[in-house]
């Protein structure tokens, strides 16, 4: 059974751009809706390399990856996005000029709003050769 959430903006990807997104529309007077098929937020900082120290973020001058994400979520916890992470989008549609973002969630979770893409890829496990 598809299931339909309606929201001003749906952001695809639930990494930095994605997480700042939510306050800069939140300070706009706009709802979010943030979609990743990763079943965490922080994109790469999270999955890649949360340990790791980073040096160019205004305002610290060093930061671990998955701190960075933790103070992201909580900036924005004000605005209460609301997170449907574990999926992922499969399909963008404009539909009469309502967009709608359809997700791999076994019911078909749609999502109507303005789609915003953020990042440019998603992860996914690869065989190696050997
Ligand atoms: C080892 C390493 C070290 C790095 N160090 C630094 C550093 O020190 N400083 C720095 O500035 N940058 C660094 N970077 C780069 C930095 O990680 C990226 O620039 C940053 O993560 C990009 O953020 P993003 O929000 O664009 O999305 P990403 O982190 O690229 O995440 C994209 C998100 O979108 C999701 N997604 C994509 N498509 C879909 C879909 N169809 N449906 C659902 N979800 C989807 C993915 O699952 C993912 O969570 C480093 C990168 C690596 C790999």
């Amino acid at each position: 059974m598809s299931q339909i959430h309606t929201t001003d903006v749906t952001i695809i990807g639930a990494a930095p751009v994605g997480l700042f997104s939510v306050f800069e529309l939140g300070m706009l007077g706009m709802r979010c809706h943030v979609v990743d098929v990763l079943d965490e937020p922080g994109g790469q900082c999270t999955a890649l390399y949360p340990e790791k120290p980073i040096y160019d973020i205004p305002g610290f001058p060093e930061i671990a990856a998955n701190e960075l994400i933790d103070r992201l979520i909580e900036q924005i916890s004000p605005f209460h996005p609301t997170f449907n992470l574990g999926q992922q989008v499969i399909a963008v549609n404009d539909r009469n000029g309502r967009w709608t973002a359809s997700t791999s969630k076994e019911d078909d979770d749609r999502v109507d709003g303005n789609s915003h893409r953020r990042g440019r890829w998603r992860f996914r496990p690869q065989s190696t050769a050997a």
